[in-house]
């Protein structure tokens, strides 16, 4: 077992079960990642298996094209049966980041009727005329699905992935009348769900910052993570 596991399990009991909840654009995806590393637990992003499904064009990916390139949520079932699937894989059992997931209170719900515990949701919160300014400057790498902003977390080279080398892509979903719809799915059907966490006493909140580190560190502190290495 190396340190860095033995240190967490000492602070944090054997598994942290984590939900990151917010807005398109708050930097979930971002911060997750951060957080599955220093914690040694997979993030399970939905957005990201879609768009993998999508890329393999398998029956699933296929169907969840028709929602996701016009900004609506793919349909409940199919969205509960790829966390349902995921989730009982061994590497969640120590475990996990849930990235997207739910986004909408019968997710929620179907998630509690799976037994899962969820520890923590925590909210990164970021008013919508940032959330546009911030997703027309997102870059993805179509291959590893690194996610890069060319202002705020600009790739060294600026055009291709630090991680794996290829060239970055704009989302189809990141265009601009794509975003606006997005943001009235998510305030609509979302939203909701903070005050359904709230209520069950598991909510965090933070702001999201124009700096990511800065981010990083509040939700860090949020989740009770040491940053001193
Ligand atoms: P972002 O966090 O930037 O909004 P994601 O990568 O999480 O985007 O998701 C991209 C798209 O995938 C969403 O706009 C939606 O169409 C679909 N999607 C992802 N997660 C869910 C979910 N839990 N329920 C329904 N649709 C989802
Ligand atoms: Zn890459």
């Amino acid at each position: 077992m190396s340190d860095a596991i033995y240190i967490r399990r000492l602070k944090y009991g054997d598994t942290m079960n984590i939900i990151f909840f917010g807005p398109p654009g708050a930097g979930k995806g971002t911060q997750a990642d951060l957080v599955s590393k220093k914690l040694e637990i997979p993030t399970i992003s939905t957005g990201a298996i879609i768009r993998n499904a999508l890329k393999n064009r398998t029956k699933m990916g296929l169907e969840a094209k028709k929602y996701t390139e016009s900004g609506a949520l793919v349909p409940d079932d199919i969205v509960i049966g790829i966390i349902e699937e995921r989730l009982s894989d061994s590497d969640c059992k120590n475990g996990f980041i849930l990235d997207g997931f739910p986004r909408t209170v019968p997710q929620a719900e179907a998630l509690e009727r799976m037994g899962i515990r969820i520890d923590v949701v925590l909210s990164i919160e970021l008013s919508d005329e940032v959330i546009v300014e911030r997703m027309s400057g997102r870059r993805v790498c179509p291959s590893c699905a690194a996610s890069y902003h060319i202002k705020y977390n600009p790739p060294t080279d600026g055009k291709k992935c630090d991680k794996c080398g290829a060239e970055l892509t704009i989302r189809k979903d990141d265009d601009p009348a794509v975003v606006k719809s997005r943001l009235d799915v998510y305030h609509n059907e979302t939203e909701p769900l903070e005050d359904y966490y709230r209520k069950k006493g598991i909510l965090k909140t933070v702001q999201s910052q124009d700096k990511v580190e800065d981010t990083t560190a509040l939700t860090f502190a949020a989740l009770g993570i040491e940053v001193a290495v």
